[in-house]
C-alpha cells in the first residue's frame, strides 16, 4: 500500500497562523489556496514580494500526500527548504548537487510519507526513472515555480519546462499550480497551453508597486550621477544609511563601481557569480543583517534574497527587457514602505544591445524577440507619459497616471523635432548613397556639428550638403535625438559599430507626412533645458 504524508492541518488560516505565524492572507492568497486544496488547477500571476510561495505550500499541507514543487534556481531550492524545516514543515529537495546517499534518504522518506514538500529541478523530474519513482507514493500536487520559463516568447525560456505538460496525462487527478512573476499576455498564454492548463483558473493580481518611485534619466556621467542619486536617497528620514542594490552588466563595472562608492563614503559592495562563494555569502550576509550596505551586482544578485527593506534599486545599464527590469526593481520596497526605481542609460547602452542581439546565437525568431524586448524597454525610457502606466500597460494591465513616477512628478515637456530628424535621416541617407556603412552615431553627430575630425577630413564629409546642419544643437542633445529615434522606430543599428540606418517608417519623416515630438532632456545637473539652450 502507497504511505502517503497525512494532511497536516484541518483549515489553510490554521496552517498560515501555527506555520508561518502570520495573521492574515493577502491579496488573493485565501482564495488560490482554497481552489488548490480542493483539486483545482490555478495559473497565478503575482508580482515578487506578493506572496506566492504560501499558495503551493498551504494547500500541500492540507492535501494528503507530498507537494512537488518544480524550481529552476538551485540555490533558491536550498534557501526555501531550509527555511521550511526551521517552521517545522518536513521538506526537503532532490538536484544535482547531492550525493547518491543523500538522494536516497530523500527518496526513502517520500516514499515512507513522510515529506510534506519536495522541490525538484525541471531536468530531475522529466527523467523517466523518477516520474515511476514518484508514482511509487503519493504526490498532494504539482506547483510550477517561475512558470515564464516555459515560454519561449519571455525572457527567461528553459527547454526542461517544456516536458512539464506530461505531468497533466500522467497524473490527471493531481492538481497543478503555476506561477510567475512576469506576465505579459503573451507570456500568460503560453503558460496556460504549455503546461495544458486550459481548465485552470486563472488569479491575476495588480502588477502594480504603487511605493515604488520609478524615474529614468539620460546616462550622461553616470558614476556621477549615480554618486548623486545614492547620496539622495541614501539616508532615511532619521538620517540613517538605507539597503540599495545597484545593477550593471559586467562583473568588472560591478567592482569599479563599487570601489567608486566605497571611495566617496558609501558602504558599498561588489557581487556578481565570478567571486570566491566565501566572499559572495559574507556580502549577502551583511546586505541581510545590517543597514545601509549597498550592493554592486550582476542581475545575478536578489533572486530569492527576501529583504524587505531595499530603500533603492538602481540601473547603471539598460535592462534587456521590461519583464527583467520590473522584476529587479521589484526587490524594492517589499516593506510597502516608499522605495525608488532609478535607472540611467545612453545611447551607447542601445547600440551594444542591438549589437549583442545581432550577434546572439539562435534563430532569427530568437532574434527578432530579443529586439521586441529591446524595443519594450526604449519604448518605457522614452515616454512622455507615466512610467507606471506604461509598464503596467506592458502586462496588460490599464491604469490612471500615477503621481509618483518621474514624468508624473515633473512632466517632460516635448517639443517638436522634426526638423533635427529631417536633417539627421537625411544625412545618414547621403552616408548610405557612398555605401560607406561603418559610421556609427559619433560621426554622424560630428557631420550635423561641423566638427573637423580626422576621419571627417578623411571621407571628405566636410562637403556633405548635410555638413554644419546641426550645430544648432549641443552633442549630447543630438545623442538624445539618436536615441530617440531609436525608441520611436524610425532609426535602426547594425552590425558590430551601430550603423544606423534608416526604417520603413522614416520616408514619412523626411517627406514632411509626420511631425517628431521628442522629449526634453535634463542636463547633467539634473534640471531641464530647452533644446536651444545647448
Ligand atoms: P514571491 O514568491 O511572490 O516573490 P514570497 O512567497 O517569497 O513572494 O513572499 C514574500 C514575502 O512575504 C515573504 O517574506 C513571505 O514570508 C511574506 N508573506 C507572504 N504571505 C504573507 C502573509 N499572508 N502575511 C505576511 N507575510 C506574508
Ligand atoms: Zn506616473
Amino acid at each position: 500500500a502507497i504511505r502517503a504524508a497525512p494532511a497536516r492541518f484541518a483549515s489553510a488560516f490554521e496552517a498560515l497562523h501555527a506555520v508561518f505565524g502570520y495573521d492574515a492572507f493577502r491579496g488573493e492568497q485565501a482564495e488560490i489556496i482554497a481552489h488548490v486544496a480542493a483539486g483545482g488547477d490555478a495559473v497565478v500571476l503575482m508580482p515578487t514580494g506578493g506572496g506566492k510561495s504560501l499558495c503551493y505550500q498551504i494547500p500541500a499541507l492540507l492535501r494528503e500526500g507530498t507537494g512537488i514543487v518544480v524550481s529552476p534556481l538551485i540555490a533558491l531550492m536550498h534557501d526555501q527548504v531550509d527555511a521550511l524545516v526551521r517552521n517545522g514543515v518536513s521538506a526537503a529537495y532532490l538536484n544535482s548537487s547531492q550525493l547518491p546517499a543523500e538522494r536516497a534518504a530523500v527518496e526513502r522518506a517520500y516514499l515512507a510519507g513522510e515529506l510534506d514538500l519536495l522541490y525538484i529541478a525541471p531536468e530531475r523530474l522529466n527523467a523517466e526513472p523518477v516520474k515511476r519513482f514518484l508514482e511509487e507514493g503519493r504526490v498532494a500536487l504539482f506547483a510550477i515555480d517561475e512558470a515564464h520559463c516555459v515560454a519561449q516568447w519571455g525572457h527567461d525560456f528553459r527547454p526542461d519546462y517544456l516536458a512539464l505538460s506530461e505531468l497533466a496525462e500522467r497524473w490527471p487527478d493531481v492538481p497543478r499550480i503555476a506561477l510567475t512573476a512576469t506576465a505579459t499576455e503573451a507570456t500568460h498564454r503560453e503558460i496556460t497551453t504549455r503546461l495544458s492548463l486550459d481548465g485552470a483558473r486563472h488569479f491575476v493580481s495588480s502588477f502594480d508597486r504603487p511605493n515604488i518611485q520609478y524615474r529614468i534619466a539620460p546616462k550622461v556621467e553616470v558614476r556621477r550621477q549615480l554618486l548623486d542619486f545614492v547620496r539622495s536617497e541614501g539616508t532615511d528620514a532619521a538620517g540613517n544609511p538605507v539597503s540599495g542594490i545597484v545593477y550593471a552588466l559586467s562583473r568588472a563595472s560591478t567592482e569599479k563601481l563599487a570601489a567608486f562608492l566605497a571611495a566617496n563614503g558609501v558602504d558599498a559592495m561588489p557581487y556578481h557569480a565570478g567571486l570566491d562563494a566565501r566572499v559572495r555569502r559574507r556580502t549577502q550576509e551583511r546586505f541581510l543583517r545590517e543597514d545601509g550596505v549597498v550592493i554592486v551586482a550582476t542581475i545575478a544578485f536578489g533572486m530569492g534574497i527576501d529583504k524587505p527593506d531595499v530603500r533603492f534599486v538602481a540601473h547603471v545599464d539598460l535592462p534587456k527587457s521590461v519583464e527583467g527590469y520590473y522584476q529587479e526593481t521589484g526587490r524594492a520596497g517589499r516593506d510597502g514602505l516608499p522605495a525608488t526605481a532609478w535607472l540611467a542609460y545612453g545611447l551607447q547602452d542601445v547600440v551594444q544591445q542591438r549589437r549583442m542581439i545581432d550577434e546572439s546565437p539562435g534563430d532569427l525568431a530568437h532574434r527578432r524577440r530579443l529586439a521586441q524586448h529591446l524595443d519594450a524597454m526604449l519604448a518605457l525610457c522614452e515616454t512622455v507619459q507615466c512610467r507606471r502606466q506604461n509598464l503596467l500597460a506592458y502586462f496588460g494591465q490599464a491604469s490612471e497616471p500615477c503621481g509618483n513616477c518621474d514624468t508624473c512628478l515633473e512632466p517632460p515637456a516635448a517639443w517638436d523635432g522634426t526638423i533635427p530628424a529631417q536633417k539627421l535621416l537625411s544625412t545618414i541617407v547621403r552616408l548610405q548613397r557612398e555605401r560607406r556603412q561603418r559610421f556609427g552615431a559619433g560621426h554622424l553627430i560630428d557631420i550635423l556639428r561641423g566638427k573637423e575630425t580626422l576621419r571627417v577630413r578623411q571621407y571628405g564629409h566636410d562637403s556633405l550638403a548635410t555638413w554644419g546642419i546641426g550645430a544648432d544643437l549641443g552633442e549630447q542633445q543630438w545623442r538624445g535625438v539618436v536615441r530617440q529615434l531609436l525608441a520611436q522606430g524610425l532609426l535602426a543599428t547594425h552590425g558590430e559599430y551601430g550603423t544606423l540606418a534608416l526604417t520603413d517608417a522614416a520616408a514619412d519623416v523626411l517627406s514632411g507626412k509626420r511631425t517628431v515630438m521628442l522629449r526634453t532632456e535634463p542636463d547633467r545637473s539634473g534640471r531641464v533645458r530647452g533644446p536651444k539652450a545647448a
